[in-house]
C-alpha cells in the first residue's frame, strides 16, 4: 500500500469512528450523480465537538477529496459563487509596543514604517464612503495598539456611528478589550470585532511573548458576550507545522460559538521583522487549511485575507473552490498591499463571482440558509423583514456587475 493511500485510510476511518462521516466521505467512488446534497448528514453539520484526530483526519484526506467535500459543505450553507467584501483601513500606524514576529508596525523592529497618529472621525466617515462607493459591504478600522484608552475609544466609537450611517456593517480591531471596552464598542453599534489567535497555542510564544493566548481568549469571550460578532483566524507560514494549523482550527471550532469571519492569512514578509526570511508555505497546504476551515466550521465566512497580493489568480480561485468567501477589496491592508480595486473585479468577471449584500439573503446563500431565512421571515415581524430587503437592494454590486 502506499503512502497515500495508508494516509487516505487512515483519515477516513479516523472520521467514520467519530460518526462524522459515512461510506461516501472517500469521495472518489461516491460523488453522487445529483450533486453534494447527498453527503453524510453531519459532514457540514455545524458541530462544537470536534477532536484533533478529526482535524488531523481532514488535513491528511488527498486534495482531491478535501476540496470536494469543502466545496460540497460550502453550497450547503452558501451561495457558491457569492464573496462578502470588505475594505480595511488603518485608523493609527505603527509604534505599537506588542511584538508579533510579523508585524512591521511592531515599536521593536526596525522596518521604515513610519508612525502615524489616530486619524480625524470625518477623514475615517470619507474613507468609508469612498469604500462603499467601490462595492465594499464591510468597513474595517484597525489601530496599532495593545488595548485602547478610554480617549481612543471615544473616537472609535464616533467612526463606528459614522460608517453605520453609511449603511455599512462596521468591525474594528483596536488589540485587547475590557468586558466593559466590549460594551460599549457593541453599544454604540459595532458590528464585528477582529482580535486573530494568530496560531496554535502551543506555537503561540515562537510568535508574541507580550501576551498570551489566554488574555486573546477573554477579549474574544468579552467580545462574544458582549452581543458583537467575532472574525477571528490565523496566520500560516510563520514555520508552524501542521498539527499547528490543525490545533488553531480546533480551537476556533471547539469556541462556544463558532466566529462568524475566520481571517486566513498568509505571512507577508517584511524586512526588519523577525519572520522576514521564514521558509514559504506550500500554496496547497494554504488551500488545504482553508478547506478544513470551512468544514469544521460551515456557516462561518472564511476570508482569504492576507497575502493575496503575493498569490496567482489561479491560487486564489483554489481557494475559492476550498469555500473562501471573503475578501479584503482595496489596494491596502493596514500596511502591506493588497491586488488593486480593478484586479479584483477583473478577477471576480472571470470566475463568475459576484459581491456578497451586507446581509446574506434567502436569494444569495446555499440550502440551510434558505430554510433558516425562511423560518425566521416567517415569525419575524413585518416592518423587521421590509427592512431587511432594503438593505439588500440597496447592495452595491462589485466585480462581474460592475
Ligand atoms: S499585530 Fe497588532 S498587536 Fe501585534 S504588533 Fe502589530 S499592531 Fe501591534
Amino acid at each position: 500500500m502506499n503512502a497515500n493511500a495508508t494516509a487516505t485510510g487512515t483519515a477516513t476511518a479516523e472520521l467514520a469512528k467519530s460518526g462524522s462521516t459515512g461510506p461516501t466521505l472517500a469521495g472518489r467512488a461516491a460523488a453522487p450523480a445529483d450533486g453534494p446534497a447527498t453527503l453524510p448528514a453531519r459532514l457540514g453539520d455545524v458541530r462544537h465537538d470536534w477532536t484533533l484526530a478529526e482535524v488531523r483526519a481532514l488535513f491528511a484526506l488527498p486534495f482531491a477529496d478535501l476540496l470536494y467535500h469543502a466545496q460540497s459543505v460550502h453550497r450547503r450553507w452558501f451561495d457558491p459563487n457569492r464573496v462578502q467584501v470588505s475594505t480595511l483601513l488603518s485608523i493609527k500606524t505603527g509604534a505599537c509596543p506588542e511584538d508579533c514576529a510579523y508585524c512591521p508596525q511592531s515599536v521593536r523592529y526596525d522596518t521604515g514604517l513610519s508612525r502615524e497618529a489616530l486619524m480625524e472621525v470625518e477623514a475615517v466617515a470619507e474613507a468609508a464612503a469612498r469604500a462603499k462607493a467601490a462595492g465594499a459591504t464591510r468597513f474595517c478600522m484597525g489601530a496599532a495598539w495593545r488595548s485602547p484608552k478610554d480617549r481612543d475609544l471615544r473616537a472609535v466609537i464616533e467612526m463606528v456611528k459614522s460608517v453605520r450611517a453609511l449603511g455599512l456593517e462596521s468591525c474594528a480591531t483596536l488589540g485587547m478589550l475590557t468586558p466593559a471596552q466590549a460594551r460599549e464598542l457593541a453599544d454604540a453599534g459595532l458590528d464585528y470585532y477582529n482580535h486573530n489567535l494568530d496560531t496554535s497555542e502551543a506555537f503561540y510564544d515562537r510568535i508574541i511573548k507580550t501576551r498570551t493566548y489566554q488574555d486573546r481568549l477573554d477579549t474574544l469571550a468579552a467580545v462574544r458576550d458582549a452581543g458583537m460578532k467575532v472574525c477571528c483566524g490565523g496566520i500560516l507560514g510563520m514555520g508552524e507545522s501542521q498539527q499547528d494549523r490543525a490545533e488553531l482550527l480546533l480551537t476556533l471550532a471547539t469556541l462556544p460559538a463558532h466566529p462568524e469571519s475566520v481571517p486566513i492569512n498568509q505571512l507577508v514578509q517584511v524586512a526588519g521583522t523577525p519572520l522576514h526570511g521564514a521558509d514559504a508555505l506550500d500554496p496547497l497546504e494554504f488551500v488545504r487549511t482553508i478547506a478544513v476551515a470551512r468544514i469544521l466550521m460551515p456557516r462561518s465566512h472564511v476570508r482569504l485575507s492576507a497575502g493575496r497580493e503575493q498569490m496567482s489568480d489561479e491560487l486564489q480561485a483554489l481557494c475559492f473552490q476550498a469555500g473562501a468567501n471573503s475578501i479584503f477589496y482595496g489596494e491596502k491592508l493596514l500596511t502591506t498591499g493588497n491586488p488593486d480595486v480593478e484586479h479584483d473585479r477583473a478577477l471576480f468577471a472571470r470566475l463568475g463571482l459576484r459581491a456578497e449584500a451586507a446581509e446574506t439573503t434567502a436569494e444569495s446563500a446555499g440550502p440551510e440558509r434558505a430554510r433558516e431565512s425562511a423560518e425566521g421571515r416567517a415569525c419575524r415581524a413585518p416592518a423587521a423583514a421590509a427592512g431587511a430587503s432594503a438593505a439588500t437592494a440597496s447592495a452595491a454590486p462589485v466585480a462581474a456587475d460592475a
